[in-house]
């Protein structure tokens, strides 16, 4: 592990055995995983670099390469367990330098789930003002989205 993977939560984060729960897919280049808790929304899942890298522009020629079947497929999945209208995809890399691409279920249903304000009800979770995903409800989509990319892995 290089230095700055050795302080990259990201890297943490696929190496902690008890978080292994969340972990949907690991293949060679890219790991799918549903939110830590507490998860603002079941369904609520990250597609990673396996390796440390801090965003699409130092991707590899393989990653670079793999990156859109990736993302299609975790995307696919989270569409396909939480039965979601759409799913958003957004990388800041800013809390961690390791890339990490939040796909985040949209629900015509929920307003709070629509475009900026699904980063408001984001915060709300995380600071204890609105409850978190049930986490019998995290389970089972963790479930599903496994089920899903046993068909379609991101590689
Ligand atoms: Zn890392």
């Amino acid at each position: 592990m290089s230095n700055a993977a050795a302080g990259c939560d990201v890297c943490r984060i696929h190496a902690d055995a008890a978080l292994a729960p969340l972990e949907c897919h690991r293949g060679p280049r890219w790991i799918v995983r549903h939110h830590a808790p507490p998860a603002p929304i079941a369904g609520w899942a990250f597609l990673c670099a396996v390796r440390h890298v801090q965003g699409p522009a130092d991707l590899d020629d393989a990653e670079a390469a793999g990156f859109g079947r990736a993302l299609r497929a975790a995307s696919r999945a989270v569409r396909s367990a939480t039965g979601c209208d759409r799913v958003y995809a957004i990388a800041f890399g800013q809390g961690a330098p390791h890339l990490h691409v939040h796909l985040v279920p949209r629900f015509d249903a929920e307003p709070g789930t629509a475009a900026w304000k699904v980063a408001d009800w984001y915060r709300a979770v995380e600071r204890g003002e609105r409850a978190p995903a049930d986490a019998a409800r995290v389970h089972e989509t963790v479930a599903r989205l496994r089920a899903v990319l046993c068909s379609e892995p991101p590689e």
